[in-house]
């Protein structure tokens, strides 16, 4: 038995999807997977009133039992998940470990979240007019949109969705069109759940598949009052820009340019396998993946020597067999796009290491080696993302050098420090140095757990998504002042006297 064949139980089955201008293709080799309706715009009209019914019906539910849904949800995932990493693979390309450790992501959020479905702590706070109280609440918020990027198809959803459902609010995803099929397959499981838990509305949760334009339908949109959009920063400037202009709420999670910086007293081996999974791990295509590395003159020659072997040797190709660690770029434009990079990167006086396209026997896929880039300084192409395997290279002296380096761009996602030194880990984490949403010592920028926030500064958003107190961003605080003590005491001693 195929293991997509387990989600025929919940009515997805690629079979079935032949009709639509939606198209799924496999970057593997491709191959067409299915085609799915896109939304006309009557039909979001429609999905988004009934949202907005379903949201004021869910919000009377308690929130442990909307943590109860997002459980049984957490729970079908769990079943399906050899069904759901298979899926990414082939519409995404990852590796199979990287597939499954996505699906793990949609597993760990939801168990996050249903903790947290009896956590939504408010404050009490002390009032100065007698016989008062005052407290803080959280109420949930409205139909959330939430627009994804190709490259976690299934887990950047779950983010925002678990959090948002155990919230109270309805959700609406609009998929990258470039990956409608995990969208279809995940939607599909927690339609199912939905479909038998009795307080939950049948449109809590629905897809809106179809181009940008339907993601420009959510941004300005009035009924939504919350937007969560991941994506490019090209993207992320239009969305917040309409958002702001109806004075809507928007989560944003955009590009990242995250360095690594390696330090003298570096543990090599640890250094060598953190950047090469950081940097050529997803083919490159991660929001935090290792883009410049800055190392430390002493250590420049041996560790750039030792990263040229590991990548000259890594195992590129077919993302399904096993041992392969370096899968497929999405498409062509990603392709042409690395293949400009390193162009550019050479005129800037780069010496490129690797970056070539890779035959792959049957397979018509863009494969390449990820490439290493020595750059005699920072330059246009290095401080800019490109969405490929490509690592640019920096040497060092002094460490407040290299931290500047690292936070001398516009993108302010995720960064990274291998050192032994306490003092230098010390300054890279305190308020001098890196000035990104996250920083890591002695693990790369990426792979990120669901415990903590997770998003960055800058033209990366300012967005937080996940762990930590990320689910405020899906409610609206309300402060409330309770009188019980018969009399009008005004605050501040203002007197207002009637008869
Ligand atoms: P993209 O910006 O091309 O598309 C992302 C989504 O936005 C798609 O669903 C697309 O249809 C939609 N969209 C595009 N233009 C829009 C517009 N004007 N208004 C509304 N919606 C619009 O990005 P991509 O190529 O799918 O993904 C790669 C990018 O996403 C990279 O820049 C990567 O760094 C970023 N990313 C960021 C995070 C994060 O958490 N910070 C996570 C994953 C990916």
């Amino acid at each position: 038995m195929n293991a997509l064949d387990s989600l025929k139980s919940v009515g997805f089955d690629l079979a079935n999807l032949r009709d639509g201008t939606v198209v799924s293709r496999s970057p593997i080799d491709g191959a067409v997977l299915g085609y799915l309706v896109a939304n006309d715009r009557a039909g979001y009209d429609q999905t988004v009133d009934q949202a907005v019914a379903a949201f004021q019906q869910w919000r009377r539910v308690p929130a442990p039992r909307r943590g109860e849904l997002v459980r049984l949800f957490g729970e079908a995932v769990r079943r399906h998940k050899p069904a759901l990493a298979e899926l990414i693979t082939l519409e995404v390309g990852k590796i199979t470990s990287e597939a499954a450790g996505e699906v793990q992501e949609v597993i760990d959020i939801c168990d996050f979240a249903v903790g947290l479905s009896r956590q939504l702590y408010g404050l009490t706070i002390a009032s100065e007019r007698p016989g008062h109280h005052m407290q803080e609440r959280w109420h949930p918020l409205g139909p959330v949109g939430i627009i994804t990027a190709f490259n976690f198809p299934m887990a950047v959803w779950s983010w925002n969705a678990a959090l948002a459902l155990i919230c109270g609010n309805s959700v609406l995803w609009k998929p990258s069109e470039k990956t409608p099929m995990t969208a279809r397959a995940l939607a599909a499981l927690l339609d199912d759940v939905i479909r038998t838990f009795p307080e939950a509305p049948a449109q809590l949760s629905s897809v809106l598949q179809g181009g940008r334009e339907v993601g420009e339908w959510l941004a300005t949109d009035a009924r939504l009052p919350l937007v969560s959009a991941t994506g490019s920063t090209r993207m992320g400037r239009d969305v917040a820009v309409k958002v702001a202009g109806r004075f809507g709420r928007s989560l944003l999670e955009l590009g990242g340019n995250n360095a690594m910086i390696v330090a003298p007293t570096a543990h090599e081996d640890l250094a060598v396998r953190a950047i090469t999974f950081a940097a050529a791990g997803t083919a490159g295509q991660r929001c935090t993946t290792a883009r410049r590395l800055y190392i430390h003159s002493s250590r420049y020659e041996t560790i750039v020597a030792r990263l040229k072997r590991a990548y000259a040797t890594l195992p590129v190709g077919d993302p399904r067999a096993a041992g392969t660690l370096v899968g497929p770029l999405i498409d062509v434009a990603a392709f042409d796009g690395m293949q400009a990079a390193l162009e550019g990167a050479r005129r800037a006086g780069g010496h490129v290491h690797g970056g070539e396209r890779v035959d792959i026997a049957g397979l018509a896929g863009h494969y390449v080696r990820p490439a290493l880039v020595e750059l005699p300084a920072p330059c246009e192409i290095s401080d800019r993302e490109t969405f490929a395997p490509i690592l640019y290279i920096f040497r060092y002296d002094r460490i407040e050098d290299a931290i500047n380096g690292n936070n001398a761009v516009m993108q302010g996602l995720s960064s990274s420090l291998i050192t032994r030194d306490l003092m230098e880990s010390e300054l890279f984490l305190s308020a001098e140095g890196s000035d990104c949403g996250i920083a890591n010592i002695n693990i790369g920028p990426s792979g990120a757990e669901i415990g903590g926030a997770f998003g960055g500064e800058k033209e990366t958003g300012g967005g937080r998504e996940s762990g930590s107190d990320a689910w405020k961003a899906y409610m609206r605080r309300q402060t409330q002042t309770v009188n019980y003590s018969g009399t009008l005491p005004l605050a501040q001693g203002v007197k207002f006297d009637v008869e």
